[in-house]
């Protein structure tokens, strides 16, 4: 099986480590942009901030999107103290539990800086406190600074945004990736290897294809629904990261998929129900290419498929997953094989996706 090439490995770094919570997304589009621009026929934008690449196949419809978010959970500065430390606000979903003790980096107008989201030491607890778990309005970060006139010489200013400091590095013999920001990076990853693909390999395709990097999808999918209004698809493929459910403690029927056991395809969240005929296509075709695909279910979360299928008179769409362990913390793990696998499983899906085929997935 051909495997990521170096000049992926470095990118997938390069993304990962990138800055860019949810709206703050402009140095994560502009790594796939200037990356995706000699593998596209054309970019296109929106106006709040999303990039779409368009490979242009023997047809113009129809119009296939594969969209991922680039953006990452990360935190707002809320207010500065009297004795120098930074309260926050999140930017998409936390459990707070995960965030003491880590280090984070604020974007400032002078320059990033460090900081710890600081935590009391067991000495001084009290036995009940020890138990609890700290809420996050409780919290606050330390940048060092013994005043709000020392904070505030370093540029940090209300509404400043904050992400998890985490380098990334391969583990296990080079076979699993660990880091920040894989959902839905790795989403967005995922597409931009397979329109590269397209590119190098001259692979032709019957439709027009928009890759898109979507921004604020942590926040309320709000860069799903802007980019369906551009690219107006007739049939969508989100990528995004999934819930690995092979860690101590959660259930099968809580995250179906393992790390490691392929890429996942959602037939159920909180906000879609896949069209069936879609699904099922996306299922026999892994079958009939050996590509190894897993079912997922989750109840509790959605993705940028939740706006874009309904977008107009509804655009069938299906989100392909690749499962990774420990989402929405400073570090998640997955496997580079089933990101592989994700990326052949989206060309064999762009390679057939012609206008009779897509008619036939909302044919009554
Ligand atoms: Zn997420």
């Amino acid at each position: 099986m051909a495997m990521l090439d170096e000049k992926s490995l470095d990118l997938m770094r390069r993304l990962m480590e990138a800055f860019g919570p949810s709206g703050f997304e402009r140095e994560v589009t502009a790594i796939v942009k200037s990356y995706m621009e000699p593998y596209s026929d054309e970019v296109v934008s929106d106006k709040l901030g999303s990039v779409t690449f368009v490979s242009k196949g023997s047809s113009e419809r129809p119009r296939v999107l594969l969209a991922g978010h680039v953006d990452e959970v990360g935190f707002i500065v809320s207010s500065i103290t009297d004795e120098g430390f930074l309260t926050f606000n999140p930017l998409g979903g936390w459990w707070s539990q995960v965030l003491l003790g880590q280090r984070v980096v604020i974007r400032t107008n002078k320059g990033d800086i460090h900081g710890t989201i600081a935590a009391k030491p067991p000495h001084i607890l009290p036995e009940e406190e020890r138990k609890k778990v700290v809420e996050m309005k409780d919290m606050f970060i330390d940048i060092g600074a013994t005043s709000r006139e020392e904070a505030e010489a370093t540029g940090v200013k209300i509404g400043d945004p904050v992400v998890p400091w985490s380098p990334f590095q391969l583990l296990h013999d080079g076979k699993v990736a660990m880091g920040k920001a894989f959902d839905d990076r790795i989403g967005a990853f995922v597409i931009m290897e397979a329109m590269r693909r397209l590119k190098e390999k001259g692979i032709s395709h019957p439709n027009t294809v928009y890759g898109a990097a979507t921004v604020q999808e942590e926040v309320g999918l709000r860069g799903a629904q802007t980019i369906s209004h551009v690219v107006d698809p007739d049939v969508a493929v989100v990528v995004e990261v999934d819930i690995a459910g092979d860690v101590p403690g959660i259930k099968a029927h809580e995250a179906p998929t393992k790390m490691g056991r392929g890429p996942g395809l959602v037939t159920f969240d909180r906000s879609m129900i896949p069209n069936q005929a879609f699904k099922e296509f996306i299922i026999e075709v892994a079958r009939q290419t050996q590509i190894p695909l897993q079912l997922s279910q989750m109840y509790g979360g959605g993705t940028d498929a939740g706006r874009i299928h309904i977008h107009k008179a509804g655009c069938p769409t299906a989100v392909i997953t690749v499962p990774t362990r420990h989402i929405h913390s400073h570090v998640g793990l997955l496997s580079l094989r089933d990101t592989e696998n994700a990326i052949r499983l989206v060309i064999e899906l762009i390679k057939r996706l012609d206008a009779e085929r897509v008619e036939s997935f909302t044919k009554i």
